[in-house]
């Protein structure tokens, strides 16, 4: 059993065997253009998309979901998997750690995503938990789900993404958050920690392990 702390105690990074991902721009390269998706669906430059569209009529939000299902299913088909995350991913799964998904896209979109960048049998169906399975991210609801599922502290578990709305779901959740793939810091003082890309967490996870 590998040893996950630093020798001072402190909790570190890879300190987890309860891991949860954010799925675009984390796991894959970004390809979401979110003012063409609200162009498309007139939706104010800015706005929440799915706030917005939950505030539609019930036929213009049914259209405007459909347009969204049929332009993500075109981005996951042709999804590339981002520096480092499918070996990251295969080395916790071999590794026995629970891995979840939480993503604001759809969970059969998420599926077919993940199967194109080649993790898909590293995931449950039901840990891959999309916008309609819970109030979508920055609610803390899916984090307290696996929190539940697994039987673990929050604190325990980690919550990696790229964007802020990933870090202020773990914030309200209590779950330690971990940023990757943005330059710089947009958002101090929200992540636990920030690294590169996926491949330096596996680099951390690994010299974790191998204390
Ligand atoms: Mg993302």
């Amino acid at each position: 059993m590998p040893v996950l702390a630093d020798v001072a105690g402190r909790c570190d990074v890879a300190a987890s065997r309860h891991w949860v991902f954010d799925m675009d721009g984390t796991l894959t390269e970004p390809v979401h253009d979110f003012e063409l998706i609200r162009r498309e669906l007139q939706i104010p430059s800015g706005a929440d998309i799915l706030e917005h569209l939950a505030s539609l009529p019930a036929q213009q939000a049914a259209d405007s979901h459909a347009w969204l299902m049929q332009h993500e299913r075109e981005l996951a088909e042709a999804s590339v998997a981002a520096p480092g995350a499918v070996a990251l991913i295969r080395a916790l799964h071999a590794a026995g750690c629970r891995l979840g998904i939480l993503t604001r896209n759809a969970r059969e979109l998420a599926e077919v995503t993940l199967a194109a960048i080649g993790v898909a049998e590293c995931f449950a169906v039901d840990e891959i938990i999309g916008r309609w399975e819970v109030e979508p991210k920055p609610s803390p609801a899916g984090l307290q789900f696996f929190a539940e599922r697994w039987q673990v502290l929050p604190a325990q578990m980690r919550m990696v993404g790229d964007h802020y709305y990933d870090l202020a779901t773990a914030k309200a959740a209590g779950v330690p958050g971990v940023l990757v793939n943005v330059p710089d810091d947009p958002w101090p003082g929200m992540a636990q920690w920030q690294l590169r890309d996926c491949a330096q967490l596996l680099q951390q996870w690994r010299a974790a392990e191998s204390r």
